[in-house]
């Protein structure tokens, strides 16, 4: 009786841990895209279809609550949030300019041109559009742009990070899990 018990407990424990909530299934991603051949919108989708893959997976789960700043569990410019209520804004989808929790990443996509800059994309706070550069966009995985997608939409959600690669930047919510992504994406086999 004892020992079954302790089996259960065991069972209960492992289960707990590899348990993805409700919210990453039903999670939607709701993006525009602008004015896009159809060869770069079908990369695009494809990388949606990587992170419809990630955000439902136990493992993008658990790297979030067990990422590590400073030696400690966290991100830099947590917005003085645990991992755990990141990783629950994250599903709730609760963009500044949208602030409703409907469980969706809700993004427009522009693409542009300028060959002599190093930025891969950017967006502004007042608009729900991120831009990608093509110089970048075109030679990306899928698995680059579902990352590039995530950092940019974590902005969206209020994070932000150093402008300059500062040491502590990699460990910035947009940063840390867009890395995060980009890995899981690249074996989504595994997931
Ligand atoms: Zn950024």
């Amino acid at each position: 009786m004892r020992s079954l018990f302790l089996l259960l407990t065991l069972l209960f424990s492992f289960n707990s841990f590899a348990v993805v909530p409700e919210a990453a299934y039903t999670f939607e991603f709701n993006v525009k895209m602008l004015r896009m051949s159809r060869t770069r919108e079908d990369k695009v989708n494809e990388a949606i279809e990587l992170l419809r893959k990630v955000f439902t997976s136990p493992e993008f789960r658990r790297r979030i609550l067990n990422h590590r700043y400073n030696g400690r569990k966290g991100f830099a410019n947590n917005r003085g949030m645990s991992n755990l209520q990141i990783y629950n804004a994250i599903l709730a989808g609760v963009e500044k300019l949208k602030p409703m929790r409907n469980n969706a990443m809700d993004l427009e996509l522009e693409l542009y041109t300028d060959h002599d800059s190093k930025v891969m994309g950017y967006t502004l706070p007042r608009s729900k559009r991120i831009w990608m550069n093509t110089k970048f966009f075109n030679r990306h995985t899928p698995a680059n742009v579902a990352s590039n997608l995530t950092h940019e939409w974590l902005h969206k959600l209020g994070f932000d990070h150093d402008y300059k690669a500062t040491w502590k930047r990699q460990y910035s919510v947009p940063y840390g899990i867009g890395y995060i992504v980009r890995e899981l994406a690249r074996k989504p086999w595994k997931l």
